[in-house]
């Protein structure tokens, strides 16, 4: 995917070749923007909206239009600052794995990718326990939340969260241990639903309070929160997530680099799919 290239401008008033237009719909769908039945080569008010979407992570003025080279165009290919997201790195060796490393600049990782903030979560989902918070983990008492849970496997281990949430990082999974295998092997859980606050905090609710975040362990070992390093095996497999649309908390201001969460685009898709 990384050779490949469009000729001429894709979108709102663009020359829309084909082959251009269905390029730009299927790293829209890589990305989380778009859906299979979207990649047309047809460029449309589907194509031309998630463009838009796309472009909100980056623009101030979205104009709905992928030029050759462009700002857009270099975020959505992952060329964005030179740093490719696609293809993702060489698979890991398992020795290196747990290695730490500094953590990427925030610029090249999530592109295009926003996290969701307390009030879009509580405007789209609810509060899953009506404000009753700890700083350890509890159930959600939310009908709707507790409706819309599910305790499955993902692949190398089973998970209890949103059923949407569940469903994509099976499909994350499958991705992972296809490029990443030796990460695949080691790849643990720290958890998925748990109501409670941000550590360190007591205003903000954790998005793992609506079983749309997951912490990961590699070889059992937890990523060390806030000491700006990274796991090498997160490092492999965070341009797989990214690209399911779920965001890379090593770039939260203090750093997490275990914890994965879907991003903004990603919870205002599933919330109205739920029951
Ligand atoms: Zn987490």
């Amino acid at each position: 995917m990384a050779d490949d290239t469009i000729l001429k401008s894709v979108g709102r008033g663009g020359t829309n070749l084909p082959a251009d237009v269905s390029l730009v719909q299927r790293l829209l769908l890589a990305r989380g923007f778009a859906k299979p039945d979207d990649v047309d080569g047809i460029c449309g008010k589907n194509t031309i909206d998630a463009i838009v979407d796309f472009q909100k992570g980056f623009l101030r003025k979205p104009d709905g239009r992928v030029d050759p080279g462009g700002t857009s165009w270099t975020h959505l290919s992952g060329t964005y600052s030179g740093i490719a997201t696609e293809p993702p790195p060489a698979a890991v060796a398992t020795g290196s794995i747990t290695r730490t490393v500094p953590r990427p600049a925030a610029s090249s990782i999530n592109i295009g990718l926003k996290s969701v903030n307390n009030s879009l979560m509580l405007q789209l989902i609810g509060d899953p326990r009506g404000g009753s918070y700890s700083n350890t983990c509890q159930p959600p008492t939310l009908p709707k939340l507790r409706r819309n849970t599910v305790l499955d496997s993902i692949g190398p281990f089973r998970v209890t969260g949103l059923v949407p949430a569940v469903l994509s990082l099976k499909a994350v999974m499958i991705d992972i241990q296809a490029e990443q295998p030796e990460v695949y092997r080691a790849l643990g859980t720290a958890g998925m639903l748990c109501c409670r606050w941000v550590r360190g905090s007591t205003t903000s609710i954790s998005n793992h309070s609506w079983g749309t975040a997951i912490d990961l362990t590699l070889n059992g070992i937890l990523d060390i929160y806030g000491n700006d390093q990274v796991q090498v095996g997160l490092t492999a497999i965070a341009p797989i997530f990214n690209r399911h649309g779920w965001f890379w908390g090593a770039a939260f201001r203090t750093e997490d680099g275990m914890h994965f969460e879907a991003s903004q685009r990603l919870v205002e898709d599933w919330a109205p799919q739920l029951l």
